[in-house]
């Protein structure tokens, strides 16, 4: 008899697990980010079901959604559990009910990345954790804050390594129904659709939502049946593709990013550009300001100029983002028609150079069309005004506008929950609520040292377990020899000094400057007596073959056997092992070349949890660093040559290591731990810790820009526009007659003739103007520079402005009285410039012109 059968047939379902209405309050939860930064929400997803939620790497959608039947009946009859939801759900009500704070500014901030959660997977490194923790600190600080970004399918890419040490770059597509986030829906239940105009065709759009606490997150999907494949793949990947597909996608975030606010009928006082990447919101805004409130383009770039802020996050031209003409003509070539000027000029105002052949810099376009920019530390504000000063010509760079606030990290993100349950329990009732406030983080110094020992130490072997759990798999499968594994993880010592390192691995960031002498490091690391263990992680960009060579000789150095089980490289850097390095560690390593590393904020993290910092001073460190609080590589360049100040700079590590470092951890008392160590911790909680907080950054934006921005809006808004429409016509008639005025006569008294500038003698200078057809308001001023030969450059000493004493006809009577007050070589210049008090600052309308006495 023949058997008849045939193959099995499947069809895809999906069994969801149903929560019985009592557990609803859990799916609730599950959406909203506040169980990131609350350890009382992610404590209680982790005991909803431990195995769940390793399982799913503390995704509470995803445990959810897996939750088994039997579990569920458990919870509900477990009546300690039951009463813990409550209370948790008590807690994140009260949260979400505080309604925003409305004399703070309301902001929109874009950016093309967001670090929030491990689970999201929408971010690649600093800029995005920057980004994320901005919005939980927007969150608890109650500001009317809604972001714009991408969802994208596959995210940034998951390392793994070959067997010879070669990064391998693996990108897996997330499934967004498992993840911590909700559609945005019509009314009619159908999914809402972003349309946005692309040339010759349309793009479509899905809208996700993340609640940040209180904070809404939108994210655009463009990986939707409706899109060509060409057109899906725009949200496929972050800083994936060619310049085209980055053109789309930062069309998408500009343009469309504006298009789904107006959908979604929001608008806010400030719109945030973090990064050049949305400049475009710009192009579009004024667009819509030309369109629908009948402004015209200069009344309109007053209006959104004044509303716009662009924080700059790189030291480097090279590290913007620029497009060549034709490229940039195929997206954005109906733009000039849209707003009333021509394609020179649109496309000039992406230029340093108006009229030259240069590509279009998506910075410069920032800087044009935003009324303040800012970069991310003291020193990178210093940085960023040479970095732009060739686009205010007859300026010099420290008489930009280009301030600066210091990143910061959102301190429940980053601390342990070791150290918040400290803080809670020990600090202040009002730390939490004014973490910035360094009188708070001040009574770290009359604690106990063994309380603060025992917290060091079990987080430093919360890291060595998870090293061991996560890294044993994969290093079997990738390492081979399982007996020199095994070796390896068994030689992780709780007891010796544990140095981290973890960045992307970018040249400048110099991840090999501890490896500059193999026999002096090998000294080190093998001292019987004094152990010491190095752990090193990143990745490098998929395209950034000096990276990955650096990686790869990182890992050839570790598996040497004189390090073996001393240096330690970890694959797959990302949020989740960044908290438990940041904590677990005793020092954070940091060795940047000065003056590449803009802010850097992992060493910042490192603060929130009792870990010193041994860095190059540089980015955030330059202002961070105390005395008696970490360590510092001094700031001074030796050599021009490069190699050469990494041999020196390697020296200074080594031997900062053996005569300060080292003795310090190993100065051990009877109790086991070093109370030389133990004050370093307190004095770098106390004195550093509070100032590097996301409130205190947030509070800068806020007071240094938003309110400004606010206010100035609000005036030139009034009454139909009345004031921008003013000013604009103000800066027209100037621009038109700025050729006409003359100098009749410029002179300077007989003294001042006879001998120059004499150190504390006055002299008096007499300006005269026609200004002829010119109607607008002229200032004049005196500007005495040097050379700084240590850095090359040219610094003004003094500016004075002349006095109008009179005007007759159109002629305008100047007088400058100066007195000299420092001796030396100088350079004395004078020149004119357009007047008027309703102006922000100088750079808002930077015409210029130097004249001759
Ligand atoms: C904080 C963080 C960074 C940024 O660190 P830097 O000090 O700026 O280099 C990068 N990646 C991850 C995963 C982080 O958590």
């Amino acid at each position: 008899m023949k058997i008849k059968s045939n193959d099995p047939i499947w069809k895809d379902v999906y069994s969801q697990s149903k929560l019985p209405a009592s557990l609803e309050v859990l799916k609730e939860m599950s959406t909203n980010l506040w169980w990131v930064w609350n350890y009382e929400g992610a404590k209680l997803f982790g005991k909803i079901d431990p195995i769940l939620w390793k399982k799913t790497e503390g995704n509470p959608v995803q445990l959810l959604q897996n939750l088994s039947f039997q579990r569920t009946e458990e919870i509900l009859a477990d009546k300690e559990l039951m009463a813990e939801i409550a209370k948790v759900y008590a807690d994140f009500k009260a949260y979400m009910n505080v309604k925003p704070d409305q004399t703070k500014p309301s902001v929109a901030y874009f950016s093309m990345e967001y670090g929030l959660t491990n689970v999201l997977k929408i971010y690649s490194g600093g800029l995005g954790v920057l980004a994320g923790d901005y919005l939980k600190e927007a969150s608890d600080s109650n500001v009317d804050m809604c972001a714009v970004g991408f969802l994208y399918r596959y995210g940034y890419f998951t390392q793994t390594l070959s067997m010879d040490g070669q990064q391998i770059a693996n990108y897996e597509a997330q499934n967004f129904n498992s993840l911590p986030l909700v559609q945005v829906m019509e009314e009619n239940g159908e999914p809402m659709v972003l349309e946005v105009p692309y040339p010759g065709r349309t793009v479509y759009a899905h809208i996700w939502k993340v609640s940040v606490g209180r904070v809404p997150l939108y994210l655009m999907d463009t990986d939707i049946p409706q899109n060509s494949e060409w057109d899906r793949s725009i949200t496929h990947q972050l800083y994936g593709g060619d310049w085209e597909n980055r053109m789309k996608q930062e069309y998408l975030l500009g343009i469309g990013g504006i298009m789904m606010l107006n959908k979604l009928g929001i608008k806010k006082q400030i719109y945030h550009c973090n990064e050049g990447h949305a400049a475009l919101i710009n192009a579009q805004r004024l667009v819509d300001y030309i369109q629908k409130e009948g402004l015209s383009f200069n009344q309109a770039m007053e209006v959104v100029r004044a509303s716009s802020l662009y924080t700059v996050h790189t030291p480097v031209p090279a590290g913007h983002d620029y497009f060549d003409e034709g490229l940039f003509g195929r997206y954005m070539g109906e733009f000039p028609n849209k707003l009333g000027i021509s394609w020179q000029e649109f496309i000039d105002m992406g230029r340093v150079n108006p009229g030259s052949n240069e590509k279009f810099c998506m910075s410069t376009f920032a800087l044009n069309t935003c009324q303040e920019a800012n970069g991310v530390s003291w020193l990178h504000g210093k940085v960023s005004q040479r970095m732009f000063a060739p686009i205010w010509k007859g300026y010099f760079p420290e008489e930009l506008h280009v301030g600066y606030v210091t990143n910061g990290v959102h301190m429940p993100t980053w601390a342990s929950t070791e150290w918040k349950e400290f803080f809670y329990k020990r600090f202040h009732k009002n730390f939490y609520a004014d973490q910035s406030n360094q009188k708070y983080w001040e009574a770290i110094q009359s604690m106990p040292d063994e309380d603060i020992w025992n917290i060091r130490q079990t987080l430093k072997n919360k890291l060595i377990k998870y090293i061991k759990n996560e890294y044993k798999t994969t290093w079997l499968k990738n390492q081979g020899d399982p007996a020199k594994v095994v070796s390896i993880l068994e030689k992780i010592n709780p007891n010796a000094l544990l140095i981290g390192f973890g960045r992307r691995f970018a040249t400048y960031k110099r991840a090999h400057l501890l490896f500059t002498d193999l026999d002096r490091l090998a000294k080190i690391v093998n001292n019987e007596q004094f152990p010491i263990q190095f752990v090193f992680t990143g990745k490098a960009h998929p395209a950034d073959g000096g990276g990955q060579g650096l990686i790869k000789h990182i890992i050839e150095i570790s598996r040497r056997p004189e390090f073996q089980g001393k240096i330690i490289f970890l694959e797959n850097y990302d949020m989740r092992l960044a908290r438990h390095l940041i904590a677990g560690v005793d020092v954070w390593l940091n060795t940047p070349t000065r003056p590449l590393e803009a802010s850097g904020t992992s060493g910042e993290k490192a603060e929130m949890n009792g870990v010193l910092n041994f860095s190059v001073l540089d980015g955030w460190w330059y202002e961070g660093y105390r005395e008696g609080a970490g360590w510092a590589l001094t700031d001074k360049r030796t050599y021009e040559n490069q190699q050469y100040q990494d041999q020196l700079d390697a020296a200074t590590i080594y031997q900062m290591l053996e005569s300060e470092i080292i003795p310090t951890y190993y100065a051990k008392n009877s109790k086991g731990y070093s109370p030389e160590w133990i004050q370093y911790i307190k004095n770098s909680m106390s004195q550093i810790a509070y100032n590097y907080t996301m409130k205190r950054m947030l509070d800068d934006y806020i007071n240094r820009f938003y309110k400004k921005l606010a206010t100035r809006s609000a005036v030139l808004t009034k009454d139909n526009y009345a004031k921008a429409k003013e000013i604009a016509a103000w800066k027209e008639e100037v621009a038109a007659h700025w050729d006409c005025f003359e100098v009749t006569s410029f002179t300077c008294d007989a003294d001042f003739a006879a001998n120059g500038p004499v150190v504390g003698k006055e002299s008096t200078f007499n300006l005269v103007i026609d200004r002829h057809e010119l109607v607008g308001m002229l200032g004049a001023e005196a500007i005495i520079t040097k050379e700084d030969p240590e850095k090359h450059q040219t610094v003004i000493v003094e500016k004075a402005e002349f006095e109008l004493k009179k005007e007759e006809g159109t002629h305008m009577y100047f007088e400058l009285k100066i007195t000299p007050t420092e001796a030396g070589n100088h350079k004395l210049g004078f020149r004119i410039f357009p007047k008027n008090p309703n102006l922000p600052h100088r750079m808002d309308f930077a015409f210029i012109r130097w004249i001759q006495l």
